[in-house]
């Protein structure tokens, strides 16, 4: 049977530390402040960023929300962001995604100051991930590093898959298991053989979008299956891209959905805002 790494737990351990790196910022007369924009009513958003703000909350981190209507042009959108880059008192800025279809999204993340940019979105931050060199990291990868190294899994020398290419989880990670010394594949919707490329996998990690995607046939005994996945099942219930009844007696370790990589990615966040806030009044010493 498999450990089950706990998210929950380990994102409570990493609030903690953000909670007192902001009180020990606030004694030094620094607010750590992240505005959060919300264009439109889709409902999956604004779950995210009610939870962003009442994780800011709990952590002394000031958070604005700008709620704006689906109809808000994207040069109204960029004034906004402009205004926000030149306040001292934000030092972090999240644009929530999806936006609306007559908004350029890639337009919007290149608008936010790459050091404001505590989603690590923009070009510049992504190149700085590439090179090694950087201060924020993509919170969902972030993450999920976090939840390996709380294991005491490490990814050096071992053969890691990613499943899954997009820009905000699965290229990332997998940078990041290189970083870490990884021997990274990343899997795709056109990859042949993926099965057996899975089967080779000290540390699986899935990022799909597709319910109970990854089988216990997929899985090699021992390995590390990490879940990225948020999607609903035929019941309506939050699952992960893990058939996590099946896969869970074969491998070493796996990750619940919910209760896994999810609570992460705010704690990660929160972690860069304070970075930001660090870096802006040059506490930061790269
Ligand atoms: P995405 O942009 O839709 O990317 C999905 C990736 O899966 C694509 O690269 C796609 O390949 C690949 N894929 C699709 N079908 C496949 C197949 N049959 N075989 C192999 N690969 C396949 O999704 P995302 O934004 O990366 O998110 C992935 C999942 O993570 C979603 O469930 C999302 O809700 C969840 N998520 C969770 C968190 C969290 O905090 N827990 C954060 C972000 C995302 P192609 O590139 O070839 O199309």
């Amino acid at each position: 049977m498999a450990t089950i790494i706990d998210g929950k737990a380990i994102a409570a351990r990493v609030r903690g530390e953000v909670a007192a790196e902001a009180a020990a910022l606030r004694e030094k007369g620094i607010t750590p402040g992240l505005a959060v924009i919300l264009v439109g009513d889709d409902p999956a958003s604004r779950v995210y960023v009610n939870n962003k703000k009442k994780a800011c909350a709990e952590a002394g981190i000031y958070s604005e929300e700008i709620a704006l209507p689906a109809d808000t042009t994207q040069d109204e959108l960029l004034a906004l962001i402009a205004s926000l880059n030149s306040r001292s008192d934000i030092n972090g800025i999240l644009c929530q995604l999806p936006l609306p279809s007559h908004i350029d999204d890639k337009a919007v993340i290149s608008a936010i100051s790459p050091l404001k940019d505590v989603d690590a979105f923009h070009a510049a931050n992504v190149g700085h991930i590439m090179i090694g060199d950087y201060t924020f990291l993509p919170c969902t990868p972030a993450g999920v590093m976090e939840l390996l190294h709380s294991a005491g899994i490490t990814a050096a020398g071992k053969s890691c898959v990613v499943i899954g290419r997009s820009n905000i989880v699965g290229k990332p990670m997998a940078m990041l298991l290189l970083h870490e010394n990884g021997t990274v594949t990343v899997c795709h919707s056109k990859t042949a053989n993926l099965k057996q490329i899975c089967q080779g996998a000290d540390i699986l990690v899935a990022a799909v979008g597709k319910a109970k995607f990854v089988t216990a046939d997929m899985v090699k005994p021992g390995a590390a299956v990490i879940d990225v996945g948020m999607n609903r099942d035929e019941n309506g219930k939050l699952c992960g891209d893990v058939d996590f009844a099946g896969v869970e007696p074969v491998a070493g370790w796996i990750t619940p959905v919910p209760g896994g990589v999810g609570p992460m990615t705010i704690a990660m966040l929160l972690k860069n805002t304070i970075l930001a806030a660090k870096h802006q009044n040059a506490l930061l010493i790269k």
